[in-house]
């Protein structure tokens, strides 16, 4: 089932169940504690806080996110993609927990003749909240789930919050079995690998007057209208039902990797070929996401969203550049996304001419950035020879990193090219230093131009990344 095809029919089934369709709103939304949109309730936020009336009693949508923390998961899960599509019921003070799950159950496991999506019931897997026996004991009536596939779990798990006082409640996750290839048996308890989660319903049933940390918070009172918000991975669904491997191989994304493969003349799923397949998946994801970031008014740059989308791009540069490919790269690329993506974003070919002046701009700047590093690269490396080592000195490679904006894999990879190491310790303490350093000035700097810190940290790896990030990142999670 195509993509395109799942997304109508969620959105009709909804519809034709007394929600209001309310089409996605952008990426950059008109929320200070967000860097971009990430989960379907966000423009919804101020129906659920109380603070404005909602216009109707139940919506539906299918909202656009951008999720930055999953960029080290793309492409090493088969799950995780950085632009991802999170289809949405919503009841505000409408229906609660029991008609929630019906409308799941009836949409994931009715027959695909009727319209429904056809999943196998009994591969269906649930988790709820420890202490909600009242959800555990809906799945058991409301779909005849056996306890052992009704798996409970805790507040961190299991819990929803904004991260702030306001609605929280605890939330149900649906999981498919994907079987025995895909990892242990045993539900999603043990092997989320195995055990895909496809949707997620919170049920917001109290008022939290103080928020110390996702499980750890108080309750003030039940809230007196109880809320319905929910959230189902599209390009999950379309992951099964399209019976492929992965998120990437879907078919609104299956053709950026298919022209990463022919430009680089390597096959994916080659056997030995893991760290190549990797590569073509994340150019295949950030690809994407940097096109639905452009057509969303996203220009590279060095602050907060921009250094998002610059990372992104040059993600893809050096990952196609490592698949051996030299020429540029995204006049082949974005054009072929742009064609999968306009039927249901026709913004991204409207807006075609400014997007590509970016996104080939950026290329060409990012290309003169690897000439100018690669020559000091080479002096480095030729430095470390002459003194009889073999190992490159955290002081260069920190150099390369900051200075020249070159990545520490990037680094490690040409090194061991050469048969040479790198000191990754030294490079570490120095990453660490300025870090300390960056802490140290950020009381005075935005949220945003921290998280850009944490960025460039976390892509280096190996440095705890300053948690403000995280939270800015999940405290909205459906
Ligand atoms: P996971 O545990 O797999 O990281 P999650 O629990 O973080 O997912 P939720 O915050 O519950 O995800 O989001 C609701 C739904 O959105 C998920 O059930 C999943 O179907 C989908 N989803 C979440 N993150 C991603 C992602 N990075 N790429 C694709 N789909 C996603
Ligand atoms: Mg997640
Ligand atoms: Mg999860
Ligand atoms: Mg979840």
């Amino acid at each position: 089932m195509r993509t395109a095809e799942i997304r109508r029919r969620f959105l009709d089934y909804f519809s034709a169940r007394g929600h209001q369709v309310v089409p996605s709103a952008p990426l950059l939304y008109n929320d200070p504690t967000l860097l971009f949109v990430n989960a379907g309730m966000v423009p919804f936020k101020p129906y659920f806080t109380g603070a404005e009336t909602p216009p109707w009693d139940r919506a539906t949508s299918v909202q656009k996110c951008v999720r930055t923390l999953d960029i080290e998961e793309v492409g090493k899960t088969t799950r995780h993609g950085t632009f991802f599509q999170m289809q949405g019921n919503f009841s505000f003070g409408d229906y609660f927990k029991a008609e929630a799950i019906r409308l799941a159950w009836e949409l994931v496991t009715g027959s695909q003749d009727d319209g429904f999506l056809g999943f196998d019931p009994n591969r269906v897997w649930v988790t709820v909240l420890h202490s909600d026996d009242e959800a555990a004991a809906l799945w058991a009536s409301i779909a005849g789930l056996p306890e052992e596939r009704i798996q409970r779990r805790g507040l961190l798990d299991n819990y929803w919050n904004m991260g702030v006082p306001g609605p929280g409640g605890p939330c149900s996750e649906i999981y498919y079995d994907r079987g025995a290839a895909y990892g242990q048996e045993g539900g999603p308890v043990v092997d989320e690998d195995r055990y895909l989660e496809i949707w997620n319903l919170v049920f917001m049933q109290e008022e939290l007057s103080v928020v110390r940390a996702k499980d750890d918070f108080d309750v003030l009172a039940d809230l007196p209208r109880k809320n319905i918000d929910t959230g189902m991975g599209l390009e999950r669904v379309a992951t099964l039902l399209q019976g492929v491997d992965n998120l990437y191989e879907i078919d609104e994304v299956v053709g950026v990797l298919r022209r990463a493969e022919a430009l680089s003349g390597r096959t994916y799923g080659a056997e030995g070929g893991h760290e190549d397949d990797v590569r073509m998946r994340v150019v295949a994801d950030h690809v994407r996401s940097g096109l639905m970031l452009m057509a969303d008014g996203v220009t590279p740059g060095n602050e907060a969203r921009g250094y998002v989308l610059r990372r992104l791009l040059r993600r893809v540069v050096r990952s196609m550049r490592l698949l051996g490919v030299t020429d540029p790269v995204l006049p082949e690329l974005l054009p072929v996304s742009r064609d999968a993506m306009k039927a249901s974003y026709p913004e991204v070919e409207r807006d075609w001419d400014r997007i590509a002046a970016i996104a080939y701009g950026e290329e060409e700047a990012f290309r003169r950035t690897l000439v100018a590093g690669t020559q000091i690269f080479e002096t480095a490396a030729r430095d470390t020879r002459s003194g009889g080592g073999t190992t490159l000195s955290g002081d260069r490679a920190f150099q390369l990193h900051d200075t020249y904006g070159f990545p520490i894999d990037l680094t490690l990879e040409m090194a061991s090219e050469q048969g040479l190491t790198v000191d990754a310790d030294g490079f570490r303490a120095l990453m660490a230093e300025q870090k300390a350093r960056a802490k140290a000035d950020s009381k005075s700097k935005k949220a945003g131009a921290q998280a850009t810190e944490v960025y460039r940290e976390l892509r280096a790896g190996g440095v705890t990344p300053f948690t403000g990030y995280s939270e800015l990142a999940s405290e909205t999670s459906v």
